[in-house]
C-alpha cells in the first residue's frame, strides 16, 4: 500500500493539520492500492498563503526565465513518461496502451505547445501603430484548480502549465478518486526547480478542500473542469468575492452519420465514443443516422461494439478497461436500465457483467436503437461506453436533434459534401465540431456552449484566461 498522506506546500511535502485518510482504489481489482488525505481548511490556508507569497516575485519573473523552468518540466516529464502511464492506468482504469497513447501523450503535447505559445505571446504592446496607448497583460494572481479524474493529466496540464507561463500561482485539488498522477506531476514540478509557493497541491473532496477553493478570499480565478452539477455550485461560491470562474464542463456530443458520409464514419465512431470507456466530456454519445442507411448503420454498430473487448488495465492491447469507480458503475448500469425501460432496443451489450468479469467495474460496449432525444439515455451524461442512435431524415431535422440538449461541447458530422459539411458545422451549437474523423490541432481552443462551461482551454486562448489586460493611455515611443 503506498503511502500519499502528504501535501505539497510552499515547495515542501508536509502532513495535513488532520488526518483524515482516503484509500485510492484501482478500478479493474476493487481493491485499495494507496491512501492519501482528504485536507482540512487549514491546508488549503496554508497553500493560499504561500501561493500569495510567492505571487510577489513570481507574477515579476522573466518570460524567459519561465520559459526555461517549463522546458526543465517538460524534459522530467519524458524522463519519468512511464510512470505517469503507470499511475493513469492504476487510479482511473485506463489500459497501458491507452493510458500511454492517450493519456499521457496529452501532458507531453500541452507543455509542448504551451512553450511555443509562450515564446510568442506579447505581454506588453502597444495598441496601434498610431496610438499612445499600451495594453499590457498581467497575471490573475493566486489560482485554484480543480480538476477531474477522467484525462486526469490532460486536464492538469490545460491549467498548471499556462498558470506558470503567465506568472501565476496556484493550489491544485485534483480528483480525490484520482490523485496519483496529479502528485506525480507535483514532483515533477519540484524536480524542475519552480520557486517555493508557486505551486502547491493539497487533496481533497469537493464539500470540503473545493468548496474552501472556490470560496477563498485570496483565489482570484478558479479554473474547474468537472460535472455541470459541481460547475454550478462553484460558480455560486466564486460570486461573493467576483472571482473569475473559468468552467469546463459536461456534454452529451450528437454525432450526424449523413448516408454521403466516408464509408468507415459508422464503425469509427463507435470506436471513439468507447475508447477511454466512454469517458470522455466530448464523447459522441448520440449517433443521429440517416434514414436511407439506417438498418447497415444499426448492424455495423452492434458488429463493433461486439469486437471490442473489455479487459484489465494492467495489461496491454486494444481493449477498454474498467469505468473509474462503484458510484459511476452503478450510475451507468441504472441508465442502461432506463433505457430498456423507456423502450429503446438493446442491439448490443446490457447492464450484466462482461463474460469470465466478476470482479472490477467493468461494462459491456452497450447500443442502443430506436432511441428518441427525450429518453434518459439521450439526455442524460451517462460517463460510460454506452450509444444511443437516433434516426433522421433531413439536415434540418439532424441538426435540431443534436442541438436540442443543454450542452454544447463537441459535436460530429461524417459526409463527402464537402458544401454540406461547412453549413452544418456553422449551425451546430459547441466548442467544437469535429468533421470526418479530423483532430483538432494543438493550441486550438477547447472549451463548451450553454452547460458544458464558459472557458476555452489551450493555446493561446489558454494563457488569456490566467491574464488580467491593462490599458495604459500614455506611453510614448
Ligand atoms: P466532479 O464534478 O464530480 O468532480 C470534478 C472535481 O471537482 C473533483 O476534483 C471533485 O473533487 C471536485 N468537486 C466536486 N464537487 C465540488 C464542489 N461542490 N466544489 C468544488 N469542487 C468540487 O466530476 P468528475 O466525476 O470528477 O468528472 C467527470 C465530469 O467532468 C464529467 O461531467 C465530464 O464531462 C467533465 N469533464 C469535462 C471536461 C471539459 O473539458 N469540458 C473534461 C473532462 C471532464
Amino acid at each position: 500500500m503506498l503511502d500519499k498522506r502528504k501535501f505539497y506546500i510552499d515547495g515542501k511535502w508536509i502532513s495535513p493539520s488532520k488526518p483524515n485518510d482516503l484509500e485510492v482504489i484501482n478500478p479493474s481489482t476493487e481493491e485499495a492500492f494507496a491512501t492519501i488525505s482528504l485536507g482540512s481548511k487549514e491546508d488549503t490556508n496554508s497553500a493560499v498563503s504561500a501561493a500569495k507569497k510567492a505571487l510577489v516575485n513570481w507574477s515579476e519573473s522573466s518570460k524567459e526565465d519561465r520559459i526555461n523552468l517549463l522546458e526543465k518540466l517538460l524534459d522530467i516529464y519524458k524522463k519519468r513518461y512511464s510512470e505517469m502511464t503507470e499511475a493513469i492506468s492504476m487510479e482511473m482504469g485506463a489500459p497501458m496502451d491507452w493510458s500511454n497513447d492517450a493519456q499521457t501523450s496529452s501532458g507531453q503535447s500541452h507543455l509542448e505547445d504551451f512553450i511555443v505559445r509562450l515564446k510568442e505571446f506579447k505581454f506588453d504592446e502597444q495598441f496601434s501603430p498610431e496610438s499612445n496607448n499600451r495594453i499590457c497583460y498581467e497575471p490573475i494572481g493566486v489560482c485554484g484548480l480543480i480538476t477531474p479524474w477522467n484525462w486526469p493529466i490532460n486536464q492538469i496540464a490545460l491549467k498548471v502549465v499556462p498558470a506558470f507561463a503567465t506568472g501565476c500561482t496556484m493550489i491544485h485539488k485534483p480528483s480525490e478518486i484520482a490523485p496519483m498522477s496529479a502528485m506525480l506531476f507535483a514532483e515533477m514540478i519540484d524536480e524542475a526547480g519552480f520557486p517555493a509557493g508557486v505551486f502547491n497541491l493539497v487533496n481533497g473532496d469537493g464539500a470540503g478542500v473545493g468548496t474552501d477553493i472556490s470560496t477563498h478570499p485570496d483565489i482570484d480565478l478558479v479554473s474547474f473542469t468537472g460535472s455541470t452539477r459541481a460547475g454550478k455550485l462553484i460558480l455560486k461560491n466564486g460570486a461573493e468575492t467576483i472571482k473569475r470562474v473559468c468552467l469546463e464542463l459536461g456534454g452529451k456530443g450528437g454525432n450526424i452519420v449523413f448516408a454521403d458520409s466516408y464509408p468507415n464514419a459508422v464503425r469509427d465512431g463507435i470506436r471513439n465514443v468507447m475508447s477511454n470507456s466512454g469517458q470522455s466530456c466530448d464523447a459522441p454519445t448520440r449517433m443521429l443516422v440517416e434514414k436511407s442507411i439506417y438498418e447497415r448503420a444499426v448492424k455495423e454498430a452492434a458488429e463493433e461494439a461486439n469486437l471490442i473487448k473489455v479487459d484489465h488495465a494492467s495489461k496491454k492491447g486494444d481493449h477498454i478497461g474498467p469505468v473509474v469507480s462503484r458510484v459511476q458503475y452503478d450510475k451507468i448500469i441504472s441508465l442502461i436500465q432506463s433505457g430498456i425501460d423507456e423502450g429503446a432496443t438493446l442491439a448490443a451489450g446490457g447492464p450484466e457483467l462482461p463474460n469470465g468479469m466478476n470482479k472490477g467495474y467493468f461494462i459491456k460496449p452497450t447500443i442502443f436503437t430506436d432511441v428518441t432525444n427525450d429518453m434518459r439515455v439521450a439526455k442524460e451524461e451517462i460517463f460510460g461506453p454506452v450509444l444511443s442512435i437516433i434516426p433522421f431524415e433531413t439536415e434540418e431535422e439532424a441538426i435540431k436533434i443534436v442541438n436540442e440538449t443543454e450542452y454544447g461541447l463537441g459535436n460530429y458530422l461524417q459526409t463527402e459534401d464537402k458544401e454540406k459539411a461547412k453549413r452544418v458545422s456553422k449551425k451546430l451549437k459547441a466548442g467544437t465540431i469535429y468533421v470526418n474523423g479530423n483532430g483538432a490541432d494543438p493550441g486550438t481552443p477547447f472549451g463548451g456552449y450553454k452547460q458544458s462551461g464558459n472557458g476555452r482551454e489551450g493555446g493561446i486562448w489558454g494563457l488569456h484566461e490566467f491574464l488580467e489586460v491593462k490599458t495604459i493611455t500614455y506611453w510614448p515611443k
